[in-house]
């Protein structure tokens, strides 16, 4: 364990979270108040709020919140960029002033009290620490059994995520500066994590419901960063569209081995059933195939431009 004590930033991605954190805000800084009074962290460790553009007044909660305690710190984004990129710039933005980064969400589903946990990780040596929920329980059925299927498709196509966690987890300094060499515009934050490295320990927590607010991922935000996900980290699917094209190549050899066969045996072929459903059923495959090769021509469109992933409009440090 090391002498001085860690300065710990607990950064918290917030898209329209007005109801949410004037709850969260104060339970984390009691948190630290408690790990601090135990000798874990430092005096002067803080919570970044990271504003993903939000269209109520989450802004102006943050700024209240500052000037009731100067340890709640805030970056505002100058548009709404999505949760990653919002945590992403909360996590540079912290960069420089703290020993170790933890990110929440807002709402307080995943159980603060694991931070504690990981930060005793922390001292111990990990650089990295993933919060693993414990059970699905108070997810909506649905939501679990997608959630499950979405984990399970990038486990298949070759991404290396962590399973049941989502964003709540620490980084060290070192991990957060290795973090910063990755520049890619399609960000997804848990396939790049586990690639960084480093040693790592997992903490597992219960999830709770949301405090105030309601979910910010309905399905199709779900849907589309679990593609992101895997097209970001894999070019299995293109691989597949081969094998797939492959193995009807063989099917339509043996299928002209038997058209010829009838023919010389002067049998006739009857219908158009056949042929109807052949054409539908390579017009679709071959639809599928130039959208799945398209996902990944729009990501190289993407990365190319090296645009900024974000802009900031304001801070409060
Ligand atoms: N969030 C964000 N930008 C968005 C959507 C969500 O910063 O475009 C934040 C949100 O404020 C919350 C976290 O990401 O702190 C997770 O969102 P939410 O709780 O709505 O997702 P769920 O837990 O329902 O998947
Ligand atoms: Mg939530």
């Amino acid at each position: 364990m090391s002498t001085t004590l860690p300065r710990i930033a607990i950064v918290i991605p917030c898209y329209n979270e007005e109801e949410a954190l004037p709850i969260t805000a104060p339970r984390i800084l009691q948190l630290l108040d408690r790990m601090s009074a135990d000798g874990l962290v430092a005096l002067d460790s803080f919570v970044m709020c990271s504003n993903d553009g939000s269209r109520d007044r989450t802004w102006q909660t943050i700024e209240r919140l500052h000037a009731e305690d100067p340890r709640i710190k805030g970056i505002s984004l100058a548009h709404n960029r999505g949760h990653q990129y919002a945590l992403m710039a909360g996590l540079m933005a912290v960069r420089d002033m703290c020993d170790a980064a933890i990110s929440i969400d807002a709402d307080l589903q995943d159980d603060p009290e694991a931070i504690i946990r990981m930060v005793e990780e922390f001292r111990r040596g990990k650089e990295i620490v993933y919060g693993v929920r414990s059970s699905r329980a108070t997810d909506t059925w649905f939501k679990r059994t997608t959630a499950h299927a979405f984990y399970s498709l990038q486990h298949h196509m070759g991404l290396d995520t962590v399973y049941d966690h989502a964003d709540y987890r620490l980084l060290s300094a070192r991990a957060l500066d290795l973090l910063s060499e990755y520049g890619e515009s399609n960000l997804f934050l848990r396939g790049i994590i586990p690639q960084i490295g480093l040693d790592t320990a997992i903490v597992t927590y219960e999830r709770h419901e949301r405090v105030a607010g309601e979910s910010k991922y309905p399905l199709g935000k779900m849907l589309s960063f679990s593609i992101d996900g895997i097209t970001s980290f894999s070019s299995k699917p293109i691989r597949i569209i081969f094998i797939v094209g492959l193995i009807l190549l063989l099917i339509d050899i043996a299928v002209a081995i038997w058209v010829f066969a009838s023919y010389f045996s002067h049998r006739t072929i009857s219908g158009w059933t056949s042929l109807i459903i052949s054409i539908w059923f390579l017009g679709s495959l071959t639809l599928m195939a130039i959208g799945i090769v398209g996902e990944y021509v729009g990501k190289i469109y993407t990365e190319v431009k090296h645009r900024p992933r974000y802009a900031i409009r304001d801070r409060i440090l």
